[in-house]
């Protein structure tokens, strides 16, 4: 089960900028909340271990399977099945949908699309199969694919998917449209039951569990969704204790995405989350940072480049990315490292360019 469902919890963009300048990269050094332990610990159902109730369904249906009648014994068998999947047991590796190689693209049927705000809505795509994860690994992407109408080449562009890589039967991406940009246009036309062609995945950062005591993430707009695909690896897994700070730039209050998300994240992990917003537009009222992702900012909240085993991850559009990091030259050459990160002391090797 997911951590990464949606809260209601107030969105923490209020807290004075001043307050969360200040704490720097300091963190809580006791929790304030305890943290789960296990998704499917919380999954399970009270007063009951879990991995009994199975053992014991399980024993039932293996001592009895020849001698039930056979719509008895598959009936015994969906009930363990069941319960495994409640308490995320699994039952065999789950089948992909993607699989990289030589699978070429895959056409997905569009199932629901969700405003999100002015220019941004998320479109989940239906599996082949409602059993099958979408194959991604962390960190990945996916490239879609489409024609325009009298083209001769296809358009492809690479997104992150923003679902659990564990979930099942969908995949979502969050798309924001780019009134002349082909892809994103394409998107936002597109209407559930109308299929795209997606190949994945294409591989990124590797992350395994505690790979960096500390990664310092540098997003722009929709470069959050590869941040929030780490973020979810680290958070999901109770075995991974690396720290995470945020530094997050979007034009305007609107334009934050996965905000609840986030929100959600600072207040389950606040030893080991922490997340900065800065606004180009920012109202009033706003008590986070203005204008845009500075110099000091960096030096203040993300990890020091002395300190041993950190990694900081940029993701944003061209601006962004030629003042932090300076941009990549291709999908496999990070190019040479300019800009902000740079004048602060950090090595080639401890950025990644999304
Ligand atoms: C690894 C990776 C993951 C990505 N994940 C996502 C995602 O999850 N969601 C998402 O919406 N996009 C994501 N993108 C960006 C996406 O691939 C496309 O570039 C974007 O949708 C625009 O495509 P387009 O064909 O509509 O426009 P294009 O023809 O590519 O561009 C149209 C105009 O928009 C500008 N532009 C393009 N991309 C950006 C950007 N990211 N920020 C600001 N200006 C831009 C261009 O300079 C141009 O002026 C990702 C990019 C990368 C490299």
């Amino acid at each position: 089960m997911s951590l990464f469902v949606s809260s209601r919890s107030a969105f923490r963009t209020a807290a004075p900028f001043k307050r969360q300048f200040q704490a720097g990269r300091r963190y809580a050094t006791e929790p304030t909340t305890s943290e789960p332990t296990t998704p499917a610990a919380a999954a399970a159902p009270k007063g009951t271990n879990p991995l009994l109730y199975i053992a014991g369904l399980a024993g039932v249906l293996g001592a009895g399977y020849y001698l039930l009648p056979t719509s008895a014994a598959k009936q015994a068998e969906v009930k363990v099945k069941e319960a495994a999947k409640k308490v995320g047991v699994p039952s065999g590796p789950p089948k992909k949908a993607l699989t990289g190689g030589d699978q070429g693209f895959v056409s997905l049927k569009l199932e629901e699309v969700e405003n999100i705000n002015h220019n941004t809505k998320r479109f989940r795509f239906k599996l082949p199969e409602d059993d099958m994860v979408s194959g991604l690994v962390t960190a990945s992407a996916v490239l879609t694919k489409f024609t325009p109408t009298g083209a001769e080449k296809p358009v492809v562009r690479p997104y992150t998917p923003i679902s659990d890589e564990e979930a099942t039967g969908y995949m979502d991406l969050l798309v924001k449209k780019y009134p002349d940009g082909p892809m994103s246009t394409h998107f936002h036309d597109m209407v559930p039951g109308q299929r795209l062609d997606i190949k994945g995945p294409l591989p990124k950062y590797p992350w395994t569990a505690n790979k960096h005591e500390h990664i310092g993430l540098v997003a722009g707009g929709t470069g959050i969704t590869p941040m929030f695909q780490l973020c979810r690896a680290i958070f999901n897994n109770p075995e991974d204790k690396t720290k995470v700070t945020l530094v997050f730039g979007n034009v305007s209050e609107e334009d934050i995405l996965l905000k609840q998300e986030l929100a959600k994240l600072e207040n389950t992990y606040p030893q080991r989350f922490r997340a900065f917003y800065v606004l180009d537009k920012a109202p009033k009222e706003w008590s986070g940072n203005k204008g845009f992702i500075t110099k000091d900012l960096l030096k203040t909240v993300l990890p020091e480049p002395k300190t041993e085993n950190i990694k900081v991850f940029v993701c944003g559009p061209p601006g962004l990315m030629n003042a932090v990091s300076g941009n990549k030259k291709s999908p496999r050459d990070q190019g040479e490292l300019v800009g902000i990160l740079k004048e602060l002391g950090y090595t080639p090797d401890q950025v990644y360019k999304f």
